[in-house]
């Protein structure tokens, strides 16, 4: 673990133009899920703000639940989403022997001391303070024992001495002022009996040792954050600015769970078809705020990110409104990659010249999708081959009057000397005058021959993608049915 700095960062408060260092730390137990992407994403756009640095701590340190798999998922979906971190990614449990050393600090300073209880002992006084309806604790009985006392060879857990007295104060960014009495913070162990560290002290270690100037994370790790100062001020290290956001919750105000959306990063991309950028967008607006503005832009997002505009209440996820932003997104993305997107939804491979009509077709068809998943349904018309099986709605629109309008509109089509759209409405607007109807009566039997589905983009787009030769074989095909 050479990577990182472990020289002494200046004192707190000596130097407040410091440059700015954030980290996303996930535990690798699972997919990347939208509150970890968004405390990622609040970590990123803070640090490139301020023209910091954003760095990533994988804590690995709960052997039996972190996975390979799930580093690796964690790490591709802040790629997807745009979220490059710099240097060397950290894996907290490398650091193990460089945990161990700091709580022997702390230890042979006075902040730490050796507990020797057991843990039939431990559990005796957990029931004890149950039964008296106290509060489960640790109750220090090691604490002042001078060493004399330790029963010889005896295995020990060393624990922290937390202040008794007094209160302690976080000024939160997010949360303001925050204040917890001394008397509840207990001695929590920092050295397990066989010499690893606990997270609590893994934590505070890594961040110092990272530089780390601002912690920024789930409220759910606030408490955490009064026991991991005790360690910090034991060692006399330069405290962080804390900000701890709010989680989000379901539409139901309900904490967030499967049925809100509380899938994998990973899923919103292969399930449901969202681009990053729009996931990126919603998650920024989604406890954070900047006006009434909706759509922001990456860069406008950099520009504007600050803690002061974190709201304090939980945010409530919205499907519904992540779809919008993403057809929006869609909107404006390039045709080619978009074309490219679909290729890999697609079940077949795509040739070059399939690839080809893919992008030229989606002028006509993103303005009309939410997620990739509408846009490949409606590109789906472009590759089916012929005969076309028609869908129940389209094939009842086919009647005897409407094939012979694609007759007529067939020889007009035929006639065609250019394949241009101002040729081929000139023909079907014909097809419609001569047989005293609207245009659309028209179109309806002819989208229907033509892309086997009641609902298409503009038919004129349509008879202009397939070609001529396609064109005239699907209509001639169901004029006859
Ligand atoms: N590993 C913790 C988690 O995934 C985060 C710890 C922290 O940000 O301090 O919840």
């Amino acid at each position: 673990m050479g990577a990182i700095a472990t020289t002494e960062a200046p004192a707190s408060g000596t130097s407040p133009a410091a440059k700015v260092v954030t980290r996303f730390a996930p535990s690798p137990t699972g997919f990347l899920h939208i509150g970890g992407a968004r405390t990622a994403l609040f970590n990123w756009l803070y640090a490139r703000h301020h023209g910091g640095e954003f760095l990533l701590r994988i804590e690995d340190t709960d052997r039996a639940r972190s996975t390979q798999p799930a580093i690796e998922a964690i790490l591709d979906s802040m790629s997807w989403l745009g979220l490059n971190w710099d240097g060397q990614t950290v894996y907290q449990f490398a650091r193990a022997s460089r945990h161990a050393e700091v709580a022997n600090q702390l230890l042979a300073a006075g902040h730490a001391y050796k507990c020797y209880a057991t843990a039939e002992e431990l559990t005796a006084l957990r029931e004890s303070q149950k039964a008296a309806k106290q509060p489960m604790r640790y109750d220090g009985r090691w604490r002042d024992r001078p060493e004399s006392d330790a029963p010889e060879g005896a295995p020990y857990v060393v624990r922290i001495k937390a202040p008794k007295d007094g209160a302690t104060t976080i000024q939160d960014q997010v949360q303001g002022a925050v204040t917890v009495q001394n008397a509840e913070l207990d001695d929590f162990v920092l050295l397990r009996s066989d010499g690893t560290p606990t997270y609590m002290l893994a934590v505070v270690v890594d961040d110092h040792d990272m530089g780390v100037t601002h912690v920024i994370r789930g409220d759910d790790h606030l408490n955490n954050a009064f026991r991991q100062l005790t360690v910090i001020r034991g060692m006399g290290w330069p405290e962080p600015i804390y900000a701890h956001i709010p989680l989000i919750h379901g539409t139901d105000g309900a904490k967030l769970s499967k049925r809100h959306g509380a899938i994998g990063v990973d899923s919103y991309r292969d399930e449901l078809g969202i681009l990053p950028e729009a996931l990126d967008n919603y998650l920024l607006r989604l406890g954070w705020g900047h006006g009434d503005d909706e759509v922001i832009s990456r860069e406008q997002a950099v520009e504007w990110f600050d803690l002061a505009g974190v709201g304090r209440s939980p945010s409530r996820f919205d499907l519904k409104k992540l779809e919008n932003l993403n057809g929006h997104y869609l909107r404006q993305a390039e045709d080619n990659r978009l074309a490219d997107l679909l290729a890999e939804r697609l079940e077949f491979a795509v040739s070059p010249e399939q690839l080809d009509l893919l992008r030229r077709a989606m002028p006509a068809l993103k303005p009309r999708a939410a997620n990739l998943n509408e846009l490949a349904t409606s590109a789906a018309f472009l590759f089916r081959t012929r005969p076309l099986v028609l869908d129940p709605a389209a094939s009842d629109l086919l009647t005897a009057e409407s094939r012979a309008l694609l007759a007529s509109a067939h020889s007009k089509l035929d006639a065609l000397a250019g394949w241009d759209t101002e040729s081929l409405e000139e023909a079907v607007r014909q097809t419609a005058e001569d047989a005293g109807i609207k245009l659309g009566q028209v179109a309806q039997p002819l989208r229907a021959a033509l892309t086997g589905k009641k609902t298409s983009p503009g038919i004129f787009e349509v008879l202009d993608l397939l070609g001529r030769d396609e064109s005239l074989g699907r209509i001639a095909d169901q004029i006859t049915a």
